[in-house]
């Protein structure tokens, strides 16, 4: 194409004003904010500009133009922050939202948003209340603590804590316990960003009583244990126990506290999934103020929970950093919504989500697994080979690391696709689902899908093996 046709055809684009007034404008306008349609139709043309000089244009200018603003407008309003169908089996697996929330608390949530609220308001006193006494009555009944507090999450509430507690002062823990969670979450930063000085104690693989009590000086605030959530230490290896920290630190005068990261409030090991300590059960032995997540075992909202004895809980509420790290009025309905389910134990298991799929017995999740192969042979016809297999799904968020949890999986080996193209079909299509290669098969764990999942999950698949490749 020589200079002259170029330009021709550079001046043959209509401008942004004319597309306006066009014909299927009007259908656009009728649609979408007039701002969305502007910006769909002049990137638009800037593109078929673009690809004009670089010699890649159709034939004439304005072919595939009404086509490719029409794309953009469907992918400027389609919302970013979706639902997504988790066939991975990790039940609180953080890149997906962690905990569902119960259905049941969803009303309260809209009550408390949609409207105005007491949040910050005493009705029988008519003056201004604290938004944390909603939550500090559930929170005693609950976890047998004398008091509570609830931040954004729990590791603005180990934060809150060190600041509040230890600035400028020095914090115990044990070598075995300097983890690191995830999403550069270190006791080591944390404690720096806290203004607390750290002591190590012990090694590695072991620590002693006589460890921390060595360490302590008239410098000591606090003496911390952290719950190694995602990684374990066996073999030649040895903790000191809360109840031996808690002994200590009331003979030297010194707090104890416990990052216990996931916080269950329902005894797992009644389930068969043994070796996660119940917050009751961590407050019981002592401890002077225990931290965890909302949205882990918990199964609820994001958000650090802190309780314990009255006098530290006052003076972590009183500290500054509280009003940095203060939760909004939809996790503070929800969380107490959720709490109240706790109330009866079967409740709880039946209708916190996260629960539920934690302890579906092995032969439901069999027979699920086997009605999602027959539905998805269904769909699928030739296109790939369905079959139920026996596999582990993981409890996630830094949960229960050790334990796997036996589960039925559907595996599906496409016949005219790779299983990377399926997985990423899959992944995009809508709802999304997000699904586990393994050597030979696309693995669907059933253990983290909701009833009216299966349907739309043979129907994603049936379109993605339908597609051409
Ligand atoms: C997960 C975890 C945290 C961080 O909790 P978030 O609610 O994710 O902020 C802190 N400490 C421990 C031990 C954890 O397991």
């Amino acid at each position: 194409m020589d200079k002259r046709e170029l330009q021709q055809m550079l001046a043959s684009l209509p401008a942004v004003d004319e597309m306006l007034r066009g014909l299927p404008a009007a259908r656009w306008l009728s649609l979408h904010p007039r701002t969305l349609v502007v910006r769909a139709v002049r990137e638009a043309l800037q593109e078929f500009r673009e690809k004009i000089l670089a010699g890649t244009a159709p034939s004439t200018a304005m072919e595939g133009l009404d086509t490719a603003i029409e794309d953009r407008l469907q992918g400027l309003s389609k919302t970013r922050f979706r639902r997504v169908i988790n066939a991975t089996g990790i039940v609180l697996h953080t890149n997906l939202g962690r905990a569902p929330l119960p259905r049941e608390v969803l009303e309260k949530v809209m009550e408390g948003a949609v409207a105005y609220s007491n949040l910050e308001f005493d009705l029988e006193q008519g003056r201004r209340g604290k938004r944390y006494d909603h939550i500090t009555g559930i929170l005693q009944e609950i976890t047998g603590a004398e008091d509570g507090l609830v931040v954004n999450n729990n590791a603005a509430a180990v934060l809150l804590c060190l600041t509040a507690l230890a600035a400028g002062r020095e914090v115990v823990v044990s070598r075995g316990e300097l983890i690191e969670i995830g999403g550069s979450f270190r006791i080591p930063d944390v404690m720096r960003a806290g203004g607390a000085c750290l002591k190590e104690v012990g090694t590695t693989n072991k620590t002693h009583l006589r460890d921390y009590e060595t360490a302590l000086t008239e410098h000591t605030a606090l003496i911390l244990k952290v719950h190694p959530s995602n990684y374990r230490i066996v073999g030649f290896s040895q903790e000191t126990a809360i109840e031996d920290l808690v002994k200590l630190g009331r003979e030297r005068r010194i707090p104890v506290m416990y990052d216990l990261g996931s916080g269950s409030l329902l005894d797992l090991a009644r389930y068969g999934i043994a070796g996660e300590p119940t917050v009751q059960d961590i407050v019981s032995r002592g401890a002077d103020i225990v931290t965890f997540s909302g949205d882990k075992l918990l199964g609820g909202p994001q958000g650090g929970i802190i309780v314990g004895r009255k006098e530290f809980i006052g003076k972590i509420q009183g500290h500054p950093l509280t009003r940095a790290v203060r939760v909004d009025k939809m996790t503070l309905a929800a969380l107490e919504a959720v709490l109240k389910l706790y109330r009866d134990e079967e409740t709880a298991r039946k209708t916190i989500p996260a629960l539920t799929m934690l302890t579906t017995p092995l032969p439901t999740l069999k027979g699920r697994a086997s009605r999602l192969a027959r539905r998805i042979r269904s769909r699928v016809g030739k296109t790939a080979d369905v079959a139920v297999r026996k596999d582990v799904s993981q409890a996630g968020g830094g949960s229960l690391p050790e334990k796997s949890l036996e589960t039925a999986v559907v595996a599906v080996k496409p016949r005219s696709v790779s299983l990377q193209t399926l997985e990423m079909r899959l992944r995009t299509s809508d709802p999304p689902v997000v699904a586990r290669i393994s050597d030979d098969a696309l693995l669907l764990d059933v253990r983290t899908l909701f009833s009216g999942d299966d349907a739309l999950l043979a129907e994603a698949l049936s379109r993605a093996l339908g597609r051409a490749p």
